[in-house]
């Protein structure tokens, strides 16, 4: 169905904004890629950043070769000091919009470190991913770092249980790739990608090159490498349809996949 600005403006000014037919209408655009040519990474902050010297000096170097051919929007985890505050903050029964705060702040301090690393080759990190400056930055050097965790602070919606805020920095990343229409997302972290278990505490663990997400849920992997927000995020995508989780700690991996290659497990919304 096409239908005109004019119909539309009259379903909207009579409907209620979840009707059916108000959505169709409301979608009846072509899809539009904000930033179709741009990449974005997230770099673990358990997983990468908190191995200091070793794991991120060599990334540093990928991501400045890389750009020669890539455009990057370089997100940060937040990781083992995140979930310091976290374990103190639930302690005190604290919300999870106050504990959404302070990943955010601690997503917001690898992302200041990733932008000093990165600073001599003209890579700034910039406040929120917000388009603003972002476009001039890829125009312009072809990268740029921002704090992963969505912004969503004290509105955070809470898990059904816990106060772990559910959308964290995997979720925050996944949603900057789909906002803008990205080609592609990849998680860099420390482990090949998807195992059938967590390779860090079973031995029996085989690894998944390639997997959907009801597989993933099917086989009770929702909440194991991805935070699992991300997986619901990924099947209702209109653009980011598949995302790939590579290990960042072998050198060649990160370029190898912004290549197009398959080095890691490729998680697909079917
Ligand atoms: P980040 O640093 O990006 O936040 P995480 O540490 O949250 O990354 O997630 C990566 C970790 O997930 C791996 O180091 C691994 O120990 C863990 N993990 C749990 N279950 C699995 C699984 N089934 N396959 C692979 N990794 C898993
Ligand atoms: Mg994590």
């Amino acid at each position: 169905m096409t239908s005109t600005t004019a119909e539309l403006e009259a379903l909207l000014m009579q409907r209620s904004l979840t009707d059916v037919q108000l959505l169709a209408a409301a979608d009846a655009a072509a899809d539009f890629r904000i930033l179709p040519n741009a990449t974005v990474l997230k770099i673990g902050g358990q997983s990468v950043i908190d191995r200091g010297r070793a794991a991120v000096y060599p990334l540093v170097d990928e991501i400045v070769a890389a750009r020669k051919e890539h455009k990057l929007l370089i997100g940060t985890g937040a990781g083992t000091r995140a979930r310091h505050i976290y374990s103190i903050a639930a302690g005190l029964n604290l919300p999870a919009g106050l504990l959404s705060q302070l990943g955010g702040s601690v997503a917001d301090q690898n992302a200041a470190m990733l932008g000093q690393l990165l600073a001599k080759h003209g890579i700034s990190a910039v406040d929120g991913a917000g388009l603003s400056s972002v476009p001039l930055f890829l125009a312009e050097v072809n990268a740029v770092v921002f704090s992963g965790m969505p912004p969503y602070k004290l509105w955070m919606r809470p898990a059904a249980e816990g106060v772990i805020p559910p959308y964290r920095t995997d979720a925050g990343c996944f949603l900057v790739a789909e906002q803008f229409g990205c080609r592609a997302m990849i998680y860099v972290k420390d482990e090949n990608g998807l195992y059938t278990e967590n390779p860090k505490t079973s031995k029996n663990a085989t690894f998944i090159p390639r997997i959907s997400v009801d597989e993933m849920k099917a086989k009770g992997l929702q909440d194991s490498i991805l935070e699992f927000p991300v997986l619901d995020l990924l099947k209702n995508a209109r653009h980011v349809r598949e995302v790939q989780v590579v290990n960042g700690l072998v050198p060649g991996n990160l370029t190898r996949a912004l290549a197009g290659e398959h080095v890691g497990t490729i998680i697909t919304a079917r």
